[in-house]
């Protein structure tokens, strides 16, 4: 029998494990830092008073969980320290008292946004980005400089007045928008959407392809400039300064000239906050003087000169209805509760996300339980908590469902994901509907007037179950549905007819492979002739294709063994949808590029990096996706980074810019 230490030793690395590989690998975390820390520390504590249950893949041994092996650690030259938070006004005040009395001086103050998103410190020589590194426990960081170059907003190089060596401290975060972007994105192609703006800011940093980092749009704002001599008297000076070096700073700073100036700050953005187009989690209050700084200096955790005040995420108690379950158009589950409506943050909510059946557990949620509901990061308000003292005697724990609610067909499991999917990916309804919807949407075979709802409602009369159906579709049929008037009956015609000229690659995209998003299917069109080539690709074949992986190729191959999705493709065949590649798409203009091979990096102005490679492709020359001894030329944008370096290392590969680039094709 196992020793009841151990085992409970061995489900706490276990569930450790599993938390580390959802924050690294996934990018989406299911419980918070401090639990976490929590639950790590408990291990701590237990190895320590059984080292004979000693391991050698103990994640205790990963300081912290935070830094990975994947990039070189480093050490801070200054420390980065955790802030000191307040909660309300009176702790705000007693900070300032303690402020008063260690400095015997009139105090100002320099009131902050405090940015929701991962801290990063910068290190700049002679006006050049040398070194990004994150926080990490505050002692070493992890080494993520490619992923900061990244970044537009971080200059890579300075002009002006710099001092010659000094830190960059500040926060790399995610736009409300872009993050919507990067979930619709990855919707599109049946990933799991990330929680919120901030862990996929923090997530973006540690991933090991730049590019990805790249495609991400992630932003900075830079707070706090380190160096040996400082070319100031107060922060609020020194930030004026580096704004003429090259710094973004934050544009909502206020200069307080007492503490009464700093609480209307926080009161009105403790409102305002939600009209951002990111997110901030709090004020930060910054002593203004820098010598007086040097006075108060640091407690062992956190600078005595700057204090947080963190907004109260809004939290309402409220009663379970029922938890219900919806399909999504991927096939996703999602268990939703269903509340007592209640306001909160100003808004009436009805229903919160539960995510997965992990998270029911973990709440231990019962039947019409009360609960806790809050509006933090997430976008959709989530519980919480259970309030169990209010809990009817008698009721029973949720059971998570065993079935699709659509179609009746047994849940599956992937592997390693929290998330259930109804397998029926043909004739579960929800994904019956979401395949017609992505093949007419814009990216793919852009049948303009056909929305979601006329082809809800054509499914709904029986009319069309999948994309084949609408080529045969007559205005007679439109006519009676709802609101369907005759010109937009013609106009829908119209636009099925006008599909038909959509070239491969899109309608490749549209007819909705597991995996193939725009890219993929890009790539695909390019190396298959048509669909019939790609259908008889194997695995092996498929990826030898640049940028397809073994999920993807299996998937492909797995599409075209069944039967019917070959059927669908004979009919759109035989329609005249185009499955072969358009003879102008390969056509050569020249071949004065010679079978080169090119690469493109920073940020182009003349062109996209599409209509570059494209242009590539037209003379005769290749694209390939690194640099290497192979590569001819890199055509080099603005704020080209380690790629550039990395040329110029190799020595032989030739440097261009974008107009040397155009002339090398004009000749
Ligand atoms: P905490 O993680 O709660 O200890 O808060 C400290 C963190 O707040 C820092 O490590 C920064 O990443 C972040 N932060 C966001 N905005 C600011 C700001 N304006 N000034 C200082 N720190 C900030
Ligand atoms: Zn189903």
């Amino acid at each position: 029998m196992t020793d009841p230490i151990q085992k409970k030793i061995e489900e706490l690395r276990n569930e450790l494990h599993q938390h580390n590989y959802n924050y690294y690998t996934l990018d989406e975390p299911t419980i918070s830092d401090f639990e976490f820390d929590q639950k790590l520390k408990e291990l701590e504590e237990l190895e320590k008073q059984h080292p004979e249950f000693a391991s050698p893949s103990s994640p205790t041994l990963r300081v912290g969980g935070e830094i990975t092996k994947n990039f070189p650690t480093v050490r801070h030259q200054f420390r980065m320290y955790s802030l000191d938070n307040s909660y309300d006004f009176n702790d705000l005040e007693d900070w300032e008292k303690r402020v008063q009395k260690a400095v015997q001086e009139p105090v100002e103050f320099v009131a902050e946004l405090k940015y929701d998103g991962a801290s990063i410190s910068i290190l700049y020589e002679n006006g050049k980005l040398k070194e990004a590194v994150t926080r990490g426990d505050g002692f070493q960081g992890d080494e993520i400089t490619p992923n900061v170059k990244t970044v537009s907003e971080i200059p890579l190089q300075l002009h002006g007045d710099f001092p010659e060596k000094f830190y960059a401290r500040g926060e790399i975060y995610l736009t409300r928008k872009n993050f919507e972007r990067i979930n619709k994105r990855r919707e599109e192609e049946g990933l799991d959407l990330f929680m919120n703006p901030r862990n996929t800011a923090s997530g973006s940093l540690k991933i090991q392809d730049s590019a990805e980092v790249s495609r991400r749009r992630l932003s900075s704002v830079l707070y706090q400039f380190i160096s040996t001599e400082t070319p100031a008297d107060t922060h609020w000076e020194l930030l004026q300064k580096t704004k003429s070096w090259g710094f973004r700073i934050s544009e909502q700073m206020k200069l307080c000239r007492n503490l009464e100036e700093v609480k209307e700050f926080i009161s009105f953005w403790d409102t305002a906050r939600h009209q951002l187009g990111f997110e901030i989690d709090g004020i930060v209050v910054k002593v203004n003087s820098l010598s007086q700084q040097r006075t108060l200096g640091y407690t062992a955790k956190s600078p005595r000169w700057a204090m947080a005040y963190k907004f109260k995420a809004e939290k309402v108690e409220t009663e379970l209805q029922k938890v219900t379950y919806q399909v999504g158009r991927t096939g996703a589950i999602t268990p939703v509760a269903n509340l007592k409506p209640v306001l909160l943050a100003g808004t009436v909510v009805k229903r919160a996300s539960l995510h997965n059946e992990d998270i029911i557990k973990k709440l231990n949620l019962h039947e019409h339980d009360f609960v806790y509901v809050e509006k933090g990061g997430e976008i959709i308000p989530k519980i919480v908590a259970v309030n169990t003292e209010k809990r009817k005697a008698g009721s029973s724990a949720i059971q998570y469902i065993k079935n699709c609610p659509e179609c009746g067909t047994e849940l599956v499991k992937v592997e390693d994901q929290a998330i259930h999917f109804c397998p029926n990916e043909l004739h579960c309804p929800p994904q019956v509907v979401g395949r017609m919807i992505h093949y007419v949407s814009r990216k793919a075979l852009n049948i303009e007037n056909l929305g979601s709802e006329t082809i809800e409602q054509l499914y709904r009369e029986k009319l069309v179950e999948n994309p084949a159906d609408f080529y045969t579709l007559t205005k007679e049929q439109l006519l009676p549905l709802e609101r369907m008037a005759e010109k937009s009956a013609r106009n829908i015609i119209d636009g099925i007819e006008k599909s038909k000229e959509i070239p491969f690659e899109k309608v490749l995209y549209g007819i909705g492979i597991k995996h193939v998003g725009e890219t993929v299917a890009k790539k695909l069109a390019k190396n298959f002739n048509s669909i019939d080539d790609l259908k008889n690709a194997t695995v092996d074949e498929l990826v030898q294709v640049e940028d397809i992986g073994g999920k993807i190729a299996e998937s492909i191959v797995a599409f075209f063994q069944n039967p019917e999705n070959i059927l669908m493709i004979e009919r759109l065949k035989s329609y005249g949808v185009q499955l072969e590649r358009g003879e102008n798409t390969n056509e050569l203009i020249s071949d004065i590029l010679d079978s080169k091979t090119f690469l493109f990096t920073g940020k182009l102005s003349l062109f996209t990096r599409e209509e570059a490679e494209e242009m590539v492709e037209k003379h005769g020359g290749k694209n390939i996706s690194a640099v290497s001894k192979n590569l001819n030329y890199l055509v080099v944008g603005e704020k080209a980074g380690s790629k550039l370096k990395k040329a110029q290392d190799i020595g032989t590969i030739v440097i261009l810019d974008e107009q040397e680039f155009l002339d090398l094709i004009k000749k």
